[in-house]
């Protein structure tokens, strides 16, 4: 699997989330890059630990749903510790990661060009490796939309 540039975390990231999930796919390196942008914007210095909560919108099937463990996977953030928590969706992938303690949120949708696109390359048999590889070395701003929100507490 080739990534590009800065990606050594992200590699290591992958091979983690393989470890978790079983096997290599495009929704699972999804899920992983999900969970990099907000560790990236939470936790921007290394060795800062802003802890935050991830609700995460997908649709609860195969493939879609390997993104999960790939969000679980990179942020540690899981169903067990209560850290997580998931809702069916029809179509789109969505995620809003919220930092305990503050009122900073991160919301990552997928762009639905790119889901659009894996669905008909899976369809016309092009391998996990590959497209995974695609999704690993696309740009953040070609995968997502971002929306970094710091709204002051409510009174
Ligand atoms: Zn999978």
């Amino acid at each position: 699997l080739k990534i590009a540039g800065e990606e050594k975390e992200l590699q290591a990231a992958i091979v983690d989330a393989v470890k978790l999930h079983g096997h290599l796919g495009p929704f699972l390196i999804v899920g992983v890059r999900m969970g990099s942008v907000a560790k990236k914007v939470f936790n921007p210095v290394a060795g800062d630990s802003v802890r935050f909560q991830v609700t995460a919108k997908i649709p609860l099937v195969i493939p879609f749903s390997c993104t999960i463990d790939g969000i679980q996977a990179a942020t540690r953030c899981t169903l067990g510790n209560q850290r997580l928590r998931i809702e069916n969706t029809h179509k789109q992938i969505f995620a809003s990661f919220r930092a305990e303690n503050s009122a900073h949120v991160v919301r990552i949708s997928v762009n639905p060009r790119v889901i659009r696109d894996l669905m008909r390359k899976m369809a016309a048999g092009i391998g996990n490796d590959e497209l995974g590889g695609e999704i690993a070395a696309m740009t953040e701003r070609q995968l997502f939309k971002i929306e970094n929100e710091c709204a002051l507490p409510a009174v």
